[in-house]
């Protein structure tokens, strides 16, 4: 039987090196976001058009008593921002899905909608394709916070001040929730 030759240590740090640099090289390629938190990495990616939103978001079917919504930890009005979004409505679908969650952008990457709202919609019943709402709810919180819509105006001061004791998302969102009850 061939014995096959021992590599030398020069060839062994060669290939180590090469791993590294290659390694190195994918991690730049990915962008920032996605190296921090892989979840974020354009889940779920972006409608390419204006028409392919529309598409989807006129097959919603409003139901009453929707089972998305109530399957919504935030309980976000689904069927009334959807709707929104066929009428060209997109501040008030952005205000809508605000108004119930103020992290309503970021949830709509992060969530597990397929546990959740996605996986309630009723046309998993049917076995077809549930609504995207995850991408739908992407389609309007996103430009809302790029192009920072005024989409709420603050009323005057309470008085009352909030300290954070933990550093979770819902009570980094409560100090703005909380003063949303003095928003109109
Ligand atoms: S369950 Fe599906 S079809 Fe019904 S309102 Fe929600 S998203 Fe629309």
């Amino acid at each position: 039987m061939a014995v096959l030759p021992r590599p030398s240590a020069r060839d062994l740090w060669q290939t180590n090196r090469t791993i590294k640099l290659q390694a190195h090289a994918h991690q730049q390629s990915t962008p920032l976001p996605r190296r921090i938190c892989p979840q974020l990495s354009g889940h779920p990616p972006p409608f390419e058009t204006r028409e392919a939103a529309l598409v989807d978001a006129n097959r919603c079917l409003y139901c009453y008593d929707a089972p998305c919504t109530k399957s919504c930890p935030t309980g976000i009005d689904i069927p009334k921002f959807i709707k929104q979004i066929t009428t060209g409505n997109i501040k008030g679908s952005a205000h809508t899905i605000f108004q119930s969650n103020i992290m309503g952008g970021g949830c709509s990457r992060v969530c597990p909608v397929e546990k959740l709202c996605e996986g309630a919609c009723v046309y998993n019943l049917m076995e077809e394709d549930p609504i995207p709402i995850a991408r739908l709810q992407r389609y309007s919180t996103e430009p809302a916070i790029r192009q920072h819509w005024p989409l709420f105006q603050r009323k005057e001061p309470t008085g009352k001040k909030w300290r954070s004791s933990a550093q979770a998302p819902p009570a980094s969102a409560a100090p703005t929730c909380w003063r949303g009850q003095a928003w109109t």
